[in-house]
């Protein structure tokens, strides 16, 4: 059966005026496949890089990678959901910016009766996010109880979750931020330390924190305007988790230079290098779940646009005018 969906979607790269609601037809799930309806659909900064064409794509492109919603139809081989089930995902290719799709069921899963629609659409992506980079990501001297960690942009959508995450793990962490403003709300939810970035010398504050030795690991989503003085905030062996380009891509560096501060490592990562099995997905979802459900990860919806506002939300995203996570609602 063969129904109409509205869809966000682009014909070419480029500004938020690029983004255009459309109706698409939508059929029945092949093998493999689950067709979701969603009740909210997560907005990430990886879209604002696949609208741009950072991260290029085949046009018209359905934007979104994040959503949550009701199972209307299971295709063959699919035994973990079936019709009826609540259910939300982080998963590529992208296209979650509408009313109902057809999509892989792998990276799908079971939500929580606990965790409500607009929840599991804003934590899926940004948790599993936070999941991997705080589990899966270990220095190589070994992440523990009492260890500093620095993390960029830490009052965003990955990085609150990341900052009580962190904290639940007896990290400490150190957060860096905007504005004062967006300080003051890291620190809410479990930064040890923050640095208004745009205003302090981060790596200077960095050293005066640790006591001069630096943190075992940096958390980078900003990229070009921080990565350089991130590695000045390391301790020796310590690990640069290089995960986003908010502010532009990292340039090339020599290596020698990690070896000239301290035989550091340097790592990029992508979430869907994780996600790339059923049991993986479920499995760190499984603990994503179990922080929610505890409250040791309280999941902020800060803001809220219509579908057809999509344009908004970019341009609020992109200006850095966000705080927390923000959901679409179709
Ligand atoms: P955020 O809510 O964190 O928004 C991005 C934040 O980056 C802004 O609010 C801003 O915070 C900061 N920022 C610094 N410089 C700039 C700039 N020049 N332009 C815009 N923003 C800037 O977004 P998300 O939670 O969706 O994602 C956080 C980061 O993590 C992104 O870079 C994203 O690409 C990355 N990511 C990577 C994943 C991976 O697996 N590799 C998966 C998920 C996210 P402030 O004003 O405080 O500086």
């Amino acid at each position: 059966m063969t129904q109409t969906s509205r869809a966000v979607r682009i014909h070419a790269h480029g500004g938020p005026e690029q983004l255009v609601v459309e109706n698409v037809e939508v059929g029945d799930p092949g093998p493999g496949e689950v067709r979701i309806r969603h009740h909210a659909v997560g907005l990430n900064f990886i879209d604002v890089y696949q609208r741009t064409g950072l991260y290029p794509n085949a046009m018209p492109l359905s934007l979104g990678m994040e959503g949550a919603g009701v199972i209307e139809a299971v295709g063959a081989g699919v035994t973990h959901l079936k019709a009826g089930d609540r259910a939300a995902y982080a998963a590529n290719p992208p296209g979650s910016y509408c009313d109902v799709r057809v999509m892989p069921a792998m990276n799908v899963c079971q939500l929580p009766d606990a965790i409500d629609f607009e929840t599991g659409a804003a934590m899926m992506l940004k948790g599993l996010t936070a999941q991997y980079l705080l589990k899966r990501c270990p220095p190589v001297e070994g992440l523990n109880a009492g260890d500093f960690v620095l993390f960029h942009a830490a009052a965003g959508g990955v990085g609150l979750i990341a900052c009580q995450w962190a904290k639940a793990l007896g990290l400490r962490l150190i957060g860096t931020a905007g504005s004062d403003e967006k300080c003051a709300l890291a620190k809410a939810h479990g930064a040890e330390f923050t640095i208004n970035y745009r205003q302090e010398d981060f790596a200077a504050r960095v050293k005066e924190i640790t006591g001069g030795n630096g943190v075992k690991v940096v958390y980078d989503s900003v990229g070009k305007d921080t990565f350089d003085k991130s590695l000045d905030c390391l301790m020796p062996f310590g690990l640069m988790v290089s995960f986003g380009n908010a502010s532009g891509p990292v340039p090339p560096f020599a290596p020698g230079i990690l070896g000239a501060k301290g035989s550091l490592y340097v790592t990029r990562q992508t979430l869907f290098s994780h996600i790339t099995s059923r049991e993986r997905t479920q499995a760190m979802a499984d603990d994503l779940f179990a922080v929610v459900e505890v409250g040791q990860v309280k999941i902020r919806i800060d803001q809220r646009f219509a579908l057809t506002e999509v344009q908004q939300a970019h341009r609020s995203l992109e200006a850095r005018a966000t705080t927390g996570c923000t959901v679409l609602l179709p």
